[in-house]
Formats: C-alpha cells, sequence, structure tokens
C-alpha cells in the first residue's frame, strides 16, 4: 500500500507525451508534453526564441524541426513547475491537425528521449503531485463524459473539490475521536475514560447522518451521471412508437399498423431540464404467437427489470378494464416506478374520457395529435428526481464512492454500538480506523496501486 502525504513528492522522472486532442484531421491538434524535461525536449527541436529561458505561462511562435526538415509551424505553449496542471514542467504544441504531422512530432519529442503516456498518466501525476485528490481526478473524467447541464455541473462540483472538502471535515472530526480514544489506550492501567461516552456518541451520530445522506445522494446523483432507464411497454397497438415519437419530437422509431412490428427494443434518450431520460420502446406485451414475438416479450420483461421507470401506454379507446387491471398487475416490480398513460384521448367521447380514473399517475394524452405530451414529460421527470436540484449540494455520482461510505457507515455503526455495549477502547479504536480508512479511500489519503491503475486505466490517452 501507497501513502501519498506529500504534496511535494514528484514524478518527474519519464518525461511523457500524448496527443490531448481528439485522434483525426482537424484545424488544430495538441500535443501534450510533462516532466522535468520537457521544456528541454520541446527546445531541443525547436526553431524560434530559446524555451527553456522563457517565463511561465506564454505562448510562442516557431517551428519543430527534424534536423534541417521542417515538419510545422506550430505555437509553443510554456508551463513552468509547479504550475502547470501535472505540477511538473509541461509545454502544449499547437500543431496543424494532420496525421502525419501529429505523428512525426510524437516521434521526434521520443526520439529526444520522452516516452509515449499511459491512459490517464497527466491526471495521475497531477494526483501524485498533489494537484488534485482521487476524487477529483474521477471528476475530470466525468466531466469530459459529461453530456448534460446536470451531469457537467454535478462533475465540476466535485473537480472543484466540494465533495473533498466536505470528506476532509469527516475526517479531521474522525481523527480527533480517534486521539481521545488512543490515549485512553495508554492509561489502560489506570482505567480511565478521557473521551467522554457521550460526546463521543454524539459525534459519531453527527457523522453517521452526514455519510448517510452522501449515501443517499447516490440516487440522484447516479441519475444525474448515467441517466434514468426508462422503459415504454404497452400491448401492441396502443401507440407507444408514436409517443416515443412525440417525446423526442422527431419521427425515429417505425411506427405502423401491423401489431407487433416493433419487435426489437429501441433506445433513444430524452432530456428533460437536464436529467436524461434512456427511453426503451419495446415490442408489444401480449400473448405471444410466433417465436419473435416471444423473444421480444421476453426482452421486454428484462428490460422492465433493469428499468427505475415504466411507462406502461394503453390504448384508451380499446382496452377493457379486466385487461388494464391484468397489465397493470404484471408488469408492477418493486423499486420500479410506473407510470400510467391512456393514449388515443382524441378518439374518446367526453363520457368516456370522465370514466377513466384519475390521479397523480395517470396521464391523459393523444401521441398522435401530441396533447399533454408535456404534461407526461415533467411526470415522467417528477417520478425519478425528487429532490431539488440546487446546485451547490454535494452529491455522490461514483459508485466507488458509494462502496466506501457504505463501508464507512458500517464502521461507524459498529463504534456506537461498541460504546453502548461498553467495549474496550483498543476495540473502538480499530472500528474508527476501519472508518477512517474508507473515507481516506475516497479521496486516495489511502490508496493502492490497483486502485489506481483501475481508474486511470479507463481514462482516455492524453488526459
Ligand atoms: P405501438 O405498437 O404501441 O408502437 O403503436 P404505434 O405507435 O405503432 O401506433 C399504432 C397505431 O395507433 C398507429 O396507426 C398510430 O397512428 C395510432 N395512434 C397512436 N397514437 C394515437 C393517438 O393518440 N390517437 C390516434 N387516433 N391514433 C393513434
Amino acid at each position: 500500500m501507497n501513502t501519498h502525504h506529500s504534496p511535494l513528492s514528484t514524478h518527474q522522472e519519464d518525461t511523457i507525451v500524448a496527443l490531448a486532442t481528439p485522434n483525426g484531421i482537424g484545424a488544430i491538434a495538441v500535443i501534450r508534453l510533462s516532466g522535468l524535461d520537457a521544456i528541454a525536449i520541446a527546445n531541443s527541436v525547436w526553431k524560434g526564441k530559446d524555451l527553456t529561458r522563457q517565463a511561465s505561462h506564454t505562448i510562442h511562435f516557431g517551428h519543430i524541426v527534424d534536423v534541417d526538415l521542417v515538419l510545422d509551424e506550430v505555437l509553443a505553449s510554456l508551463f513552468v513547475a509547479p504550475r502547470s496542471y501535472t505540477r511538473e514542467n509541461v509545454v502544449e504544441i499547437s500543431c496543424h491537425a494532420s496525421g502525419y504531422i501529429i505523428e512525426s512530432i510524437i516521434k521526434l519529442f521520443i526520439k529526444k528521449g520522452a516516452r509515449s503516456a499511459k491512459p490517464g498518466e497527466f491526471t495521475l501525476r497531477a494526483f501524485l503531485n498533489g494537484q488534485l485528490d482521487l476524487s477529483q481526478a474521477e471528476a475530470v473524467a466525468d466531466l469530459i463524459a459529461s453530456n448534460s447541464k446536470a451531469s457537467q455541473q454535478v462533475a465540476l462540483q466535485q473537480l472543484r473539490g466540494g465533495f473533498s472538502t466536505q470528506l476532509q471535515a469527516l475526517r479531521e472530526q474522525l481523527v480527533n475521536f480517534a486521539s481521545l480514544i488512543e490515549l485512553e489506550l495508554d492509561f489502560a492501567e489506570e482505567d480511565v475514560e478521557f473521551a467522554n461516552r457521550d460526546q463521543l456518541k454524539n459525534l459519531i451520530h453527527e457523522i453517521t447522518k452526514i455519510v448517510g445522506r452522501l449515501i443517499q445522494s447516490f440516487e440522484l446523483g447516479n441519475a444525474i451521471k448515467n441517466g434514468v432507464n426508462t422503459v415504454i411497454a404497452g400491448r401492441p397497438n396502443a401507440g407507444k412508437s408514436t409517443l416515443l415519437n412525440a417525446l423526442l419530437n422527431e419521427e425515429r422509431a417505425i411506427v405502423s399498423h401491423i401489431p407487433g412490428t416493433t419487435r426489437d427494443t429501441i433506445e433513444e434518450v430524452l432530456n428533460i431540464q437536464g436529467i436524461n431520460f434512456r427511453l426503451i420502446d419495446t415490442a408489444g406485451i401480449r400473448e405471444a404467437t410466433d417465436a419473435i414475438e416471444q423473444i421480444g416479450v421476453q426482452r421486454t420483461m428484462e428490460k422492465i427489470s433493469q428499468s427505475a421507470l415504466l411507462v406502461y401506454v394503453f390504448d384508451a379507446a380499446e382496452i377493457t378494464t379486466e385487461e388494464l387491471n391484468s397489465d397493470i398487475e404484471s408488469l408492477q416490480k418493486p423499486g420500479i416506478s410506473m407510470l400510467l398513460v391512456a393514449n388515443k384521448a382524441d378518439l374518446l367521447t367526453d363520457a368516456q374520457l370522465t370514466a377513466l380514473p384519475h390521479g397523480d399517475k395517470l396521464t391523459i394524452i393523444s401521441a398522435k395529435e401530441k396533447q399533454h405530451i408535456d404534461e407526461l414529460k415533467q411526470r415522467i421527470y417528477s417520478s425519478s428526481i425528487k429532490d431539488q436540484l440546487s446546485g451547490d449540494e454535494t452529491m455522490v455520482t461514483n459508485i466507488r464512492h458509494l462502496e466506501a461510505l457504505q463501508k464507512t457507515e458500517e464502521a461507524l455503526v459498529r463504534v456506537l454500538g461498541g460504546i453502548d455495549g461498553s467495549i474496550t477502547s483498543d476495540f473502538l479504536s480499530m472500528d474508527i480506523k476501519q472508518a477512517l480508512h474508507y473515507l481516506g479511500e475516497i479521496t486516495g489519503v489511502v490508496t493502492t496501486d490497483d486502485l489506481l491503475e483501475n481508474i486511470f486505466s479507463k481514462f482516455c490517452i492524453g488526459k
């Protein structure tokens, strides 16, 4: 196990190089060098001002040359250690984005002593050099992957250290607690209690409450980061595909008159107020008559069980009360919210409309005439997002963090039980250390090489 306490420990032995922009042809590409020799290596293939004598945070025009051959006209941005992303010397070369030029420049840097960066290695160095803690480093990847306003905001909040600050405060309180208990251990012979047990209990209660709230925030945090899996289900011809199109406002799924033609599942993403709902249209639910249809129905049930929200659509002009009740009963699954949608309201008489059951779970729409689609969207949103998004509260979005928090909570519960059961200080101390350990795993106060490898190998090269 490694502990990275010293923000001064640097990892500049190797100078690493990678393309920081996407592969492919474009106006400009950025090649990044980081490490002790970054500036010297760039300067060794540079025609222009002496880069080794320039101030940090300056940009210079020049040429990259391989002996006499000019490879490109470029701009070099200089960041002198420790004032850079990695806290090492960093040079960013903005060149023309031709695959040939990029490859030639990177090869040249490697010839001059740099080596290819591994996935996430720039961010790993930023972490090892104390620029970011581990949860902030993970937020960098989340920010790059963010695809909605809410997911971008949550990642940015984590990157700025909101989550870390909160965890740091929790850790400090626990450390104080632990040191009082340790003191008792030193005086074990004399059977004294330095740490007032009631005060200790209150403190652990407080901390457990905060940890519990963070654990709870995962449901929303996960919805924001990964979207909410939403299944649209119903009998053939209920209007599922038409509804999907109305929700997406585009002609995407194939709409047909023949029952059961939506054979496979179609997935589309609907963004409602910054949250992505992954809409899955499925084959109709009914007694399957042929093999293909059967697969479709089975898949529907599988998709429902993997979802958080089920939108059940029925043809309000055709369905009988018995059919409706039996569908609702067979579709209800624990842990999955269900919204009922009475479709084809345009075909109904006023009397039929008033006869429909009412309630906040039922929305009456016409998918074809695009009536009450916004109302349905609002219901879809509020059935999944119960908490208000204030934007500045701390939210857990990462399953690794969730698991560490759950283990922290378990250890804290043991501490509470221990105080009540008047167990000896040395056992209390062990459980507190466990809690500290798991909290520390989130920010990377405690890490293992495996954990780092696992996290950073999922980054792209160049980040
Ligand atoms: P699916 O099998 O559930 O996907 O149903 P479709 O979306 O393919 O629709 C079946 C038929 O019902 C099509 O002819 C649609 O045009 C029609 N339909 C769908 N929604 C409505 C509606 O709100 N009103 C009316 N009048 N027809 C609808």
